[in-house]
């Protein structure tokens, strides 16, 4: 018997837009995306925590006295002070449960999110989350031209899939259901950020067709992180 890759299956499903939780089965591969709850929490976080020690954010150890960031090689031939601070170099794990429990808290007290997990045979192989953009608090956007127009945006603020899920489209299938959330809740436009380093994501955003804000003068940045740029996506509503 053939085979049907995930791609195929995605395109015979069909129904993103309408279902809230989402089966798409196959014969060796049960793939879901579905709402998050608080016994996911301890799976998230390893997902978190394994992803962003990866290139291009290396934010696998820390200084315990400065908090500069160690990535994983680093970590292993560091030497015995501070690149940054030059204090003596105790590392702890860069991200730990309270950050990652914080930054979930912060969006379930938005008005309007969606924190979505997705689940490969029962087992978690990623996560995003998007909620109700605060435009005061991303003042440098606005200068691109869709902060001025009327309506609301959704900031995508967190998607990472398991380091053995890569490559599967688990990422584009948490975004468009999180998308067609947005869009059927009203949304104008979709807005996330990621580092100009991170070409693999940056492909991922693009097929969904997010596209790199521009400022009317040109180059949009970060006026805190040079590397950051911010991608946007209109949600227009189809019937
Ligand atoms: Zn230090």
């Amino acid at each position: 018997m053939k085979k049907k890759s995930i791609a195929e299956t995605r395109t015979l499903s069909g129904c993103w837009g309408k279902t809230k939780i989402l089966f798409i089965s196959e014969s060796n591969l049960d793939i879901r995306i579905r709402n998050y709850n608080a016994k996911d929490f301890e799976d998230v976080y390893e997902i978190y925590s394994k992803s962003f020690a990866e290139e291009p954010w290396n934010e696998y150890m820390k200084c315990g006295l400065c908090g500069v960031n160690y990535g994983i090689y680093e970590s292993r031939t560091v030497k015995q002070s501070c690149k940054k601070c030059n204090g003596p170099l105790r590392l702890e794990r860069y991200w730990s449960r309270k950050d990652v429990y914080d930054d979930i808290e912060y969006a379930i007290a938005i008005d309007w999110r969606k924190i979505l997990v997705a689940e490969i045979n029962g087992k978690l192989a990623g996560f995003t989350w998007g909620y109700r953009m605060d435009k005061e608090k991303f003042n440098f956007l606005s200068e691109s031209e869709i902060f001025s127009k009327e309506g609301e945006i959704m900031y995508v603020d967190e998607v990472a899939t398991s380091p053995d899920c890569r490559n599967m489209g688990i990422a584009t299938m948490l975004e468009t259901v999180l998308l067609s959330e947005a869009r059927n809740s009203g949304f104008s436009y979709a807005v996330l950020r990621t580092d100009e380093k991170n070409k693999s994501a940056i492909s991922v955003y693009e097929k969904l067709g997010f596209r790199k804000m521009k400022a009317n003068n040109g180059e949009l940045k970060d006026p805190e992180f040079n590397s950051r740029i911010y991608m946007a996506k209109p949600l227009v509503r189809y019937g």
